[in-house]
């Protein structure tokens, strides 16, 4: 069990990726703190983790709002008595592909759920990781925050800031036990797949050299390497989990 004794934190856990991690967390005997903003889906991830015998509890917070994020992360110190892990997973697609035709209030729907509330995430959980001299955060990013897809650009723009925000905070803290990394999935079988059309699900499964999309699961091995001891001296890393769609 790698993470016996651990308490961490999953932000969009209410669904597909963050639902599969939460439930690997605490199969790896974690105590998980469920966030989202869908209370009966935030119980049922709660749920499946306890009929497995896990503890874990839901927070509803919009990763948006700064005074819910401070709230979410005191509610799991409250509780719990320390944050050892997060992943800062919530996240959101779906925009116009033509950038002449986007709008202010797309763009700030992608740049405030991708990238501020990575930001604010990590202001409050680093802040209290400070004060216990450890701590493993693991954002969530995407293969174009890597590479660029042309008729995906807010999404691209704005997972590319949090691979640079990983970065940079993994710099800043990397002398005091906190270790900070980021995951680039390929497309993942999820909600937010099967809201884009045929068309587009078979022209993005074509980008994956290994001939499919990925499972939830397989994100969710990615992020417990990362956010266990398995991975100690590794920080400021992209670590793909894409079928190989980077490497063509
Ligand atoms: P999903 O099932 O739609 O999950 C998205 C999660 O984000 C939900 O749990 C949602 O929870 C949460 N969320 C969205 N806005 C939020 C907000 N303002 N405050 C709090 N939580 C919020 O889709 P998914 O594929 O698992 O996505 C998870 C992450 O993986 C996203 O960051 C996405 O960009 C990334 N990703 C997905 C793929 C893919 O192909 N599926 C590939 C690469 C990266 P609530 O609605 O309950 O708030």
């Amino acid at each position: 069990m790698i993470l016996q004794d651990k308490v961490a934190l999953v932000t969009g856990g209410t669904s597909g990726i963050g639902r599969a991690t939460a439930i690997a967390y605490a199969q790896q005997q974690a105590k998980v703190v469920v966030v989202g903003r869908r209370i009966d889906e935030g119980e049922e991830t709660v749920r499946l983790i306890k009929e497995a015998g896990g503890e874990a509890i839901f927070v509803q917070a919009d990763v948006t709002k700064e005074a819910d994020v401070e709230a979410m992360v005191d509610k799991a110190v409250g509780v719990f008595g320390r944050l050892d892990i997060a992943f800062n997973n919530a996240g959101m697609g779906g925009e116009n592909p033509s950038l002449i035709e986007q709008t202010e209030a797309e763009y700030d729907r992608a740049m405030n759920v991708n990238v501020k509330g990575v930001w604010l995430s990590m202001k409050y959980e680093i802040a209290q990781m400070l004060k216990q001299g450890s701590g493993a955060i693991v954002n969530m990013a995407s293969v174009v925050g890597v590479v660029a897809l042309p008729n995906i650009l807010l999404y691209t723009a704005s997972k590319h800031a949090v691979v640079g925000l990983t970065k940079a905070a993994a710099l800043q803290y990397a002398k005091a036990g906190i270790r900070i990394n980021v995951v680039a999935p390929g497309a993942i079988q999820t909600d937010m797949f099967e809201a884009v059309t045929d068309e587009a699900k078979a022209y993005l499964t074509g980008l994956h050299p290994i001939g499919r999309v990925g499972t939830p699961l397989e994100v969710a091995n990615a992020v417990l390497f990362l956010s266990s001891e398995m991975a100690s001296f590794t920080t400021g890393a992209t670590l793909l989990v894409d079928g190989g769609f980077v490497a063509q």
